[in-house]
């Protein structure tokens, strides 16, 4: 039923998020009904933008904006700027969101925008001439009580600077009337601590793992695709725990480094030349040998779907932590529970940066102020504690913990259907 509803074909994320949800729904005996009202999405939008840009091209680029569920509170999810990002993958990272809020729990629905062009074509005001198009496009669709995004990749704390400047601009206010946007500049209302909030989240469901399977976080050698926001941090963050990076990748290359590497000079060059290339102290290493190193942990913190049935029986990582979102397919997922590997699921193991910016929310709300010590301390909280309740469930129901964030997650979607009832 839920693929004749979407057409959804091919191997991307919306139909890893479908297959998640589907098994879900058998797992938990929903009825067609409420299956189908949670399916969604509630609204899914394209938009044609046609900016100018300050060498005076204009430039005809497609976005969207997808809300898939806001049963438990507004649309939350960050904004992708990729040169090949559809409206189905939008679909799919929005339903995923629907799940990640639901199972760190904080009061959100899933949302997710795309913008269809490459960031890296851009020059930094061209890229602003793009982000004030698209907020005035989806203005309609963007509000703390509709949708609040976020970054994700290829949009960063500037261009959330950005879109609440050019709401506030338009109604002619020096703020907004309650949070537009998070993972803005603390000096525009940002929260401290949100852009480092998904790496250490991601470190902080490695740590539990460990702790939970006796494994020492000292001389863990650990590999990492995808050397952005997300990736970046959460191997500073490992690494400061005790852990050895011996693998490092981006878009531009890869890197091997048997002894490991100093993480935070390698996020300095990054920030200089935009590349990890050329480290000093490593090799460079065909970028699928980084998802098959010889380490402990994985953290794939790039896109979606890398690891798949071509690569799956090639992982040598006993732990898979998703930084990223849906980077593992269906059938890879088959693989390596077959294999025992253990993999902490993009909902729980990446959701750090939705709960900070659900901090971010109530500040704004609230003009309140929150301090770094106040935000990490919760942070931390929160992630062990959700790691906590998916592992109970995963040792009692004999699940994986995918299966049982999912069944968590759903669940308490569920519970909101019912609670709020069936009629309008
Ligand atoms: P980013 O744009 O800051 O970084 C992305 C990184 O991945 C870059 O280093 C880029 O070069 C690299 N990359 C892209 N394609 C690659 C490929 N095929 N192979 C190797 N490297 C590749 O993005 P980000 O914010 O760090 O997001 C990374 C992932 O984490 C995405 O899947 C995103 O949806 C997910 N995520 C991000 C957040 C957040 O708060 N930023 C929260 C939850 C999930």
């Amino acid at each position: 039923m839920i693929r004749q509803e979407t057409q959804a074909s091919g191997n991307g994320i919306l139909q890893t998020a479908l297959h998640n949800f589907e098994q879900a729904v058998n797992r938990l005996q929903l009825s067609d009904e409420i299956a189908g009202k949670i399916l969604g999405p509630k609204e899914r939008i394209e938009l044609t933008l046609s900016p100018i840009l300050p060498n005076g091209h204009v430039l005809n680029l497609k976005a969207f904006v997808v809300r898939h569920n806001d049963v438990l509170g507004p649309a939350k999810g960050g904004i992708r700027m990729t040169p090949d990002v559809t409206l189905d993958d939008v679909t799919g990272l929005a339903m995923e969101m629907t799940w990640k809020t639901s199972v760190i729990g904080v009061p959100f629905g899933g949302g997710k925008s795309g913008i269809r062009v490459d960031p890296m074509s851009l020059t930094p005001e061209g890229k602003e001439v793009v982000i004030r198009a698209f907020t005035r496009g989806a203005r309609r669709h963007l509000g703390p009580e509709i949708y609040v995004p976020a970054p994700d990749m290829g949009t960063n704390e500037l261009d959330m600077a950005r879109i609440r400047d050019c709401i506030s601009y338009s109604q002619a206010t020096s703020i907004t009337d309650g949070c537009f946007v998070t993972g803005k500049p603390v000096i525009l209302g940002g929260v401290a601590g949100r852009r480092e909030a998904t790496g250490k989240g991601v470190v902080y469901t490695v740590l539990a793992l460990c702790r939970k399977l006796g494994m020492k976080i000292e001389g863990l050698r650990v590999a990492v695709q995808g050397f952005g926001n997300v990736g970046s941090v959460a191997a500073c963050e490992i690494a400061r725990n005790g852990a050895k990076i011996v693998a490092v990748s981006d878009v531009t290359g890869a890197l091997g480094a048997p002894d490991g590497l100093d993480p935070a000079a390698l996020a300095a060059q990054v920030q200089q030349t935009g590349s990890v290339v050329g480290f000093p102290g490593t090799k460079e290493v065909d970028p699928a040998q980084v998802l098959e190193a010889d380490c402990d942990v994985l953290i794939p913190a790039a896109t979606q779907s890398q690891i798949t049935e071509k690569n799956a029986d090639r992982i040598a990582a006993r732990i898979i932590a998703e930084g990223a979102n849906a980077p593992t397919t269906p059938e890879a997922d088959g693989i390596l529970n077959r294999r025992g590997v253990l993999i902490i699921p993009d909902i729980l193991c990446n959701a750090g940066g939705v709960f900070v910016s659900y901090l971010e929310y109530t500040q704004e709300t609230q003009r309140e102020q929150m301090t770094i010590e106040e935000v990490e301390g919760r942070l931390a909280t929160r992630m062990t504690d959700r790691f906590r309740d998916v592992d109970e469930l995963t040792e009692k129901n004999g699940l994986t913990m995918r299966d049982a964030a999912m069944n968590l997650a759903v669940q308490r979607v569920v519970d909101g259907v019912l609670a709020r009832g069936l009629l309008p």
